[in-house]
């Protein structure tokens, strides 16, 4: 069952390589099995009465020559199969990051930002090198083992199947006994450490307010908590793994004990055997237990890699949807517009509205009566849950909203800062034209501040933006639409964060945009009246 799900994430593409890499697998067990071949001329001859120096020197020198041989061609093909297994890991952790993202607004503000991180960036690597490197890897040493089980059985059936009654029940009791266990210690694990990672950016993220309210013990205290969860399942699992080793030794003296005292002692058989045995079957036997316990241990991983490539929705990704070209034309119409969030209540019943090309518009209500939701249905980021919104006359799609956003420039509440320069923070993606950048620094009335910057607008601005002011992001954002050339500016005003002088300031650089450009058309979220002054119209959400 668990082989048919894994089989069921592999890509149709690598389906196809994976009908090779399995060929690999047994040619690497064919080889294996050769070098083990290749030693038995010299252990015969070692064993012979009379060794032959010379003869013997020849002999030795040929079979190492076949074991090198044999070895780099061992080496070529598990260098194939490290690549596809790699090349399945880098697949399914873009995958799942893509598909995270294009699962949309709902789904990641519902979710832990560190959670999904951490499933992209380390569940995906343990799927391929903790799930399918031992599937691999237990693939050639059954076959290899197989086949020398096999060979043992025709050449001294006696011993091949005394030997098999030495381990087999030994091993199965094995696997009977720890399979459960292993896959618990995998889950809590994987457990753990999503809540370290949680914890450690969570510490840093709220420094400040950890420090003020010395909340900072407990964080740790639930940090060390988690050190030894992940520190005792590894403990657990790895001594999990030790038992294989005895196993299969003490396997291994009571199939010779059975040996002797069935077979009645051709010494020169038995230490045959036993030498073979010694030098490949123990370690095969080691090396399927081992990997099957690998294997069972992250098995957690699996259900995570399944579920996060999974595809939602049944229609087409955001790529495949044929775009469909819309213009703002005479502006954007809301009609009869409804919208709950699937647990919440009805936030907007009814709401009809027309804004003109080059209109002011203001929306006001109070905290909760769904201002910055209503932005996300605009700019097409919720659904509306009847209704609908048309831009420009065209309704408002998956098809139609990239080209929608092309249009417009939207400042949202908490405006988000990548990890660079201001210059990478006003073009965000664009071509960076350093004279432009300067010339809407000057419309947000940034510039002065920018000059005197370290590096001017080539200085980074901290992680998230640590080192600006609520006023500073804010005209940030401000000037990103305005650097985008946008047609409609969607500005949501930072609810907090903002003293009144900034406030005003901000309202002003609003107004002489609002003075400059006419042609933009402006849907504006404010708190104050003062703030809506040069507005056309109002519209007001009653909560
Ligand atoms: P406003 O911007 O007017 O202050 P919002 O549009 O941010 O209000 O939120 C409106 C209401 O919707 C609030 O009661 C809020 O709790 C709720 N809400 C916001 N986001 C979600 C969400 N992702 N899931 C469920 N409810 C939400
Ligand atoms: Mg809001």
């Amino acid at each position: 069952m668990m082989w048919k799900d894994i089989y069921g994430l592999l890509p149709q593409s690598e389906r196809r390589r994976g009908v090779w890499v399995a060929l690999t697998v047994l040619l690497r067990s064919l080889l294996d099995f050769a070098g083990v071949a290749a030693l038995i001329p010299v252990l015969v001859m070692v064993m012979g009465r009379e060794p032959d120096a010379r003869r013997g020197l020849l002999l030795c020198g040929a079979v190492l020559a076949f074991v090198l041989l044999k070895n780099a061609a061992v080496m070529r093909l598990a260098r194939f199969q490290s690549r596809y297994l790699l090349d399945l890991y880098r697949e399914f952790s873009r995958r799942m990051f893509c598909n995270y993202y294009r699962r949309g607004l709902l789904f990641l503000k519902g979710m832990s930002s560190v959670q999904l991180g951490h499933e992209v960036n380390y569940v995906c690597y343990v799927f391929s090198l903790s799930v399918l490197q031992p599937l691999l890897r237990m693939g050639s040493d059954a076959v290899l083992l197989l086949m020398m089980v096999v060979a043992l059985v025709v050449w001294e059936p006696g011993a091949g199947l005394l030997l098999c009654l030495g381990f087999v029940p030994i091993a199965m009791g094995y696997v009977w006994i720890v399979k459960g266990r292993l896959r618990r210690y995998g889950a809590e694990e994987l457990e753990a450490r999503r809540r370290q990672s949680r914890t450690v950016v969570e510490a840093f993220r709220g420094y400040a307010e950890l420090e003020i309210s010395g909340a900072f013990g407990d964080s740790l205290r639930s940090f060390d908590e988690g050190l030894e969860v992940i520190n005792r399942s590894r403990l657990r699992m790895e001594t999990m793994q030790l038992f294989p080793m005895f196993l299969s030794e003490s396997s291994i003296v009571v199939g010779l004990a059975l040996l002797m005292s069935v077979g009645g002692g051709d010494l020169g058989v038995v230490s045959g055997v036993f030498a073979i045995a010694a030098y490949r079957m123990i370690p095969a036997v080691r090396g399927i237990l081992y990997s099957w316990s690998t294997l069972q241990n992250a098995s957690f991983s699996i259900k995570v890699v399944a579920e996060g490539i999974r595809e939602e929705r049944e229609e087409p990704e955001a790529d495949e949807i044929e775009e469909q070209m819309v213009d703002f034309g005479n502006g954007l119409e809301v009609k009869d517009l409804h919208f709950a969030f699937p647990d919440g209540e009805v936030l907007l019943k009814g709401l009809n509205f027309e804004v003109k090309r080059g209109e002011r518009i203001g929306v006001q209500g109070p905290s909760g009566s769904g201002k910055s939701t209503l932005f996300n249905l605009l700019l097409g980021f919720l659904e509306p849950t009847s209704g609908e919104i048309r831009v420009g006359g065209q309704r408002l799609t998956a098809g139609t909203r990239r080209s929608w956003h092309r249009l417009v420039g939207y400042v949202p509440q908490e405006i988000f800062i990548i990890q660079g320069s201001l210059t990478e923070n006003i073009a965000l993606g664009r071509a960076v034209e350093p004279e432009r950048i300067w010339r809407v620094l000057e419309q947000v009335q940034l510039r002065e501040w920018a000059e005197g910057l370290p590096q001017g607008i080539d200085s980074p601005l901290g992680e998230y933006g640590s080192r600006l002011s609520g006023g500073q992001k804010q005209r940030i954002g401000i000037a990103r639409a305005l650097y985008k050339e946008a047609e409609v500016l969607f500005f949501d005003e930072a609810t907090s964060a903002l003293d009144s002088a900034t406030e005003h300031e901000i309202n002003l650089a609003l107004e002489q945009l609002s003075e400059r450009h006419k042609e933009l058309t402006m849907i504006i979220i404010a708190h104050r009246d003062s703030s809506l002054r040069f507005c056309d119209r109002i519209i007001e959400l009653k909560g």
